[in-house]
């Protein structure tokens, strides 16, 4: 049975000056789990997830020591980004629609949540046009869920030796959204999958990345592999939808 590992009121409300506070606990955690679980050179990044919040948020976060920012909407993203202090890396990591990629090759360092094949050769057509590379992580569906993006577990091996034929696109690792409260197989599951396709050694392919764990379960997540944590709530404080 599925424990909630995360309950919305675990954590801070939506207070700017809250941020510092959420940073450093998050900071705190993270080099705790490192010890606990991990090698001492091992480098984990903490990732800044930024739906629904607001430039000047954001912003303080980078000044306090956040250096990657994790975007999940096209539209949002755009209407944002020109607020953002640009000293900070953006990743998309949202589900991505084909059309949509044009608007964020040249605004973004790497897309977390490639899934198909069509998607990242619509990257590459567009990296080539803008005579660059761009790097990627592919998304699996790791619990198997109807509602999540992510190439079935089953399918990565044939995406990634696709993927690794274009020209302009650099696979750099994986990146999952195990279900919420889903326990620790999950985890371990996605971390031996890394594991694999790293020992398969796919020429164009480095699994440098792997990108798991949000506010709830980022511990969980740096346990088993984890070397990149997107955190949205625990950071920011809960989102309200009907601003963002
Ligand atoms: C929203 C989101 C996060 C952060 O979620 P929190 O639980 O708020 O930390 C991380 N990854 C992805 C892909 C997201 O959409």
């Amino acid at each position: 049975m599925c424990q909630s590992a995360a309950k919305p009121n675990d954590y801070p409300q939506s207070e700017f000056g809250a941020v510092l506070d959420n940073y450093k606990r998050i900071c705190y955690n993270v080099e705790n789990a490192k010890a606990k679980y991990r090698s001492n050179d091992d480098k984990i990044d903490i990732m800044a997830v930024t739906k629904t919040v607001a430039p000047e948020k954001i912003n303080f976060a980078i000044d306090q020591g956040i250096t990657l920012l994790g975007e999940n909407r096209v539209q949002e993203f755009l209407s944002k980004k020109d607020s953002y202090n640009k000293s900070a890396q953006v990743h998309m990591i949202g589900r991505l629609q084909t059309n949509k990629v044009k608007y964020i090759i040249n605004e973004v360092s790497m897309i977390q949540s490639v899934d198909s094949l069509k998607l990242a050769k619509e990257i590459n057509r567009l990296a080539v046009k803008n005579d660059r590379i761009m790097d990627v992580l592919l998304e699996i569906n790791i619990g198997d869920e109807v509602s999540k993006s992510g190439v079935a577990a089953d399918g990565l091996d044939e995406l990634i030796y696709e993927t690794a034929q274009l020209s302009n696109v650099r696979i750099k690792g994986l990146m999952a959204i195990p279900p919420v409260g889903c326990g620790e197989d999950m985890f371990e599951r996605m971390h031996s999958i890394f594991l694999r396709v790293k020992e398969n050694a796919v020429p164009n392919v480095s699994m440098e990345i792997l990108s798991m764990g949000m506010s709830g379960d980022y511990e969980l997540a740096i346990k088993h592999g984890s070397n990149l944590v997107r955190i949205g709530t625990a950071l920011f404080g809960a989102r309200n939808y009907m601003e963002g």
